[in-house]
């Protein structure tokens, strides 16, 4: 059985940095990259929001920069999907890994950086405009929008905060909310009342988009009259949910009630010994590139001090 000190699931910009950590502490860490390599921000265009890119940069391009750094300090990045996790609960104990359905390995530390994935409506129309006005994340992608008309989709506390930033940016923001009411915070609810430039349109939902190469039209659908409007937009933003995928740790480590991994305050520990979570299958409050950094970063250095006290 192939044994490692410490085996990092996922290449997101969490699991890059707890590469680069890990293996700066010369923990030999091998990386399983999931099968999308780079994750979430592969799929993105221009990074504008990340430290130390003054011009900016494109996701993959950033996601292949940050693949070099950590294979330069002896990181083993292997393409593969880990199809099994059976963890330990024993202090020191291995945790065995199964990838690919038939590869067996085990680790005395893992760290969980599977990231998470955004729910779309399952339009036709999203796949033909994505990067091309459709975004599911106002924060990366609402500066490209700058002065112009968007939508919306949503009526939660995601889809509550990002129509107010979005409003700061643009020019019109127009809510789609599929029932009555939102289901976001009263104070998230008072922000966006109070924001002259948002629309909520009720009972409504989104069914089509149309433009020439890119977005220029929302069609929507009231769902009480079956009323269809068009909306001019050039953004369609989705702000309705996302699902870590975590799936493999059920029953296993501590989730909330959408799945998100439970750690321990202040810390990528998770209720397992050995077992850190870090980035987007753990955070589902900011959802950034550089705090997913930054907790991937805090579980190698965890990792790293676990393993020091167990020799
Ligand atoms: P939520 O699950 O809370 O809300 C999703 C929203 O999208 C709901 O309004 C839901 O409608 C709507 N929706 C879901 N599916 C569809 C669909 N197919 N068509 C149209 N609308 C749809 O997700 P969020 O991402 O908003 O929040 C996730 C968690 O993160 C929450 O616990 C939230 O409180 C938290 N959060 C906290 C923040 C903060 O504290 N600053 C910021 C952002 C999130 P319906 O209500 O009808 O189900």
């Amino acid at each position: 059985m192939e044994r490692h000190e410490c085996l990092i699931i996922g290449s997101g910009p969490a699991g890059y940095t707890a590469a680069i950590y890990a293996a700066r502490a010369d923990l030999q860490p091998v990386m399983y990259t999931g099968m999308e390599p780079g994750g979430q921000l592969t799929t993105t265009t221009d990074v504008e929001n990340f430290p130390g890119y003054p011009d900016g940069v494109t996701g993959p391009a950033m996601m292949e920069e940050l693949k070099q750094q950590a294979e330069r300090f002896g990181t083993e990045v292997r393409f593969g999907l880990v199809t099994k996790a059976e963890l330990s609960d024993k202090e020191g104990g291995w945790h065995k890994i199964t990838v690919d359905e038939n590869t067996e390995i085990e680790a005395r530390t893992v760290i969980i950086s599977t990231g998470a994935t955004a729910k779309y409506l399952g339009l036709e129309a999203e796949q033909k405009y994505a990067g091309h006005g459709v975004s599911a994340c106002a924060v990366c992608d609402g500066f490209f929008f700058k002065g112009k008309d968007v939508v919306i989709v949503g009526g939660g506390d995601t889809a509550a905060e990002e129509a107010t930033y979005l409003a700061k940016l643009c020019g019109k923001v127009t809510m789609l909310v599929r029932r009555e009411e939102l289901r976001a915070s009263k104070a998230m609810q008072n922000r966006v009342f109070a924001t002259e430039n948002i629309e909520v349109l009720w009972n409504t939902e989104a069914v089509d988009l149309e433009g020439e190469g890119a977005v220029e039209t929302v069609v929507v659908k009231n769902n009480q009259t079956n009323e269809t409007s068009r909306i001019a937009a050039q953004g369609f933003f989705l702000a309705i949910g996302h699902k870590p995928n975590t799936d493999l740790f059920t029953g296993q480590l501590e989730m909330d009630d959408t799945g998100y991994l439970i750690t321990a305050s202040d810390s990528t520990a998770t209720r397992l010994p050995g077992v850190f979570a870090s980035g987007d299958a753990q955070d589902k409050v900011y959802r950034q590139a550089v705090t997913a950094a930054g907790t991937g970063c805090m579980a190698a250095l965890e990792a790293e001090r676990y393993l020091a006290a167990l020799d």
